[in-house]
């Protein structure tokens, strides 16, 4: 019978190092092997070539490298590039570069589907199928920082998980990824330059804040009216807004980071002056920012982007009120790579 190979990239240095102690090697072995896996991402054991060959095969006997495989890559005639990327099950997530005049962006996925509800978004209706674990999602980001290499001359500036899925609620996953990332033997990245981004939920940002992660954080709000974000995002119901907001204040009394929220105006739905004023009232207990993003149409009409006057007034409000915000236009959206479009269409 054929014993089930383990993935390899699921082991620690530490465990890799052990392994190689059983088999009677020396525990620099395992440092090696690590090497190749993560700062050369082999592909396969033959390319290990300071590893003997009888270590080469002993490793392909016990393990397979499991990588992910940018099956399509689109590309923007704004430059952003959009990739559909096969997981060793064959399943498919996406992610996506977009590129700035000074920055390349990569925005990742942390799950397969996701598990919320947001009745705006276009990956809610697919439905959660899996986490991913951190070698898939280490492996979006080398894939779009090579991608930035070769097409925008530039490595690889900034993450944030706004992909597929809600990256708190694969936290452990996220935050091996995000080590990964962060660590001289990845990607050497700084924490500062990558933002997950969450939906809500006041239990893990508690955990985030007791962890003392260093990467940014931003909150979907979209509302801060308990009824009408409840009718948007029906997950508030299970996790409402006092218990976000509570979750927050821990959040900014451990790290003193500003908040980030991230915000949608829609026509009919939190375009009025009373949903402003919440907001002003929600984001009191601390420094904040408000990015008002664009909303990007999911073909049933539905929700529709407000107009310029709705937007002015939340401008005007905000500032008045000693909130920074901003009014971000997407990128992308004629591949539907823009946010909340990640859907696996083509
Ligand atoms: N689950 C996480 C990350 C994925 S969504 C979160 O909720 O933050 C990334 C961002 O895209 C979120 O701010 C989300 O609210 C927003 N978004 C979702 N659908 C959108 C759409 N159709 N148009 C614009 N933004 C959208």
């Amino acid at each position: 019978m054929e014993v089930k190979k383990k993935d390899i990239r699921a082991l620690t240095k530490e465990q890799l190092r052990e392994f190689f102690v059983k088999q009677g090697d020396k525990a620099f072995r395992g440092n090696q092997v690590y090497e190749w896996l993560w700062q050369k991402s082999a592909h396969s054991f033959e390319d290990m070539t300071n590893v003997s060959l009888e270590t080469r095969q002993m490793l392909q006997d016990n393990f397979v490298i499991n990588h992910i495989k940018v099956d399509q890559m689109q590309r923007s005639s704004d430059g952003t590039i959009k990739n559909a990327v096969r997981l060793h099950d064959d399943l498919i997530v996406e992610s996506v570069l977009i590129p700035t005049a000074t920055r390349t962006t990569a925005c990742v996925s942390s799950q397969v589907g996701c598990s919320l509800d947001c009745k705006f978004c276009a990956t809610a209706r697919l439905k959660r199928m899996r986490n991913l674990n951190p070698d898939e999602i280490y492996d979006q980001v080398v894939a779009i920082d090579n991608e930035s290499r070769l097409y925008h001359n530039r490595p690889l500036s900034n993450i944030v998980f706004m992909g597929m899925g809600e990256p708190l609620m694969n936290y452990n996953n996220v935050l091996k990824a995000i080590d990964k990332i962060t660590s001289p033997e990845g990607l050497g990245m700084s924490p500062k330059r990558i933002v997950v981004s969450t939906s809500g939920v006041p239990k893990m940002i508690k955990k985030m804040a007791d962890d003392n992660v260093k990467f940014k954080l931003a909150v979907s709000l979209h509302s801060a009216i308990d009824e009408v974000r409840t009718s948007i995002m029906p997950f508030n119901a299970t996790f409402p807004l006092n218990d976000l907001r509570e979750a927050l204040q821990y959040w900014y009394a451990a790290t003193k980071n500003r908040i980030t929220y991230e915000y949608v105006v829609w026509d009919g739905i939190n375009d009025k002056r009373k949903d402003v004023d919440a907001l002003v009232e929600f984001c009191k207990f601390a420094p904040s920012k408000v990015n008002l993003i664009e909303y990007n149409p999911i073909d049933d009409g539905e929700f529709q982007q407000a107009n310029s006057k709705a937007i002015d007034m939340y401008v005007n409000v905000l500032e008045a009120n000693n909130i920074t915000v901003t009014v971000r236009r997407s990128r992308g959206k004629d591949i539907d790579a823009a946010c909340g479009q990640l859907a696996n269409k083509s």
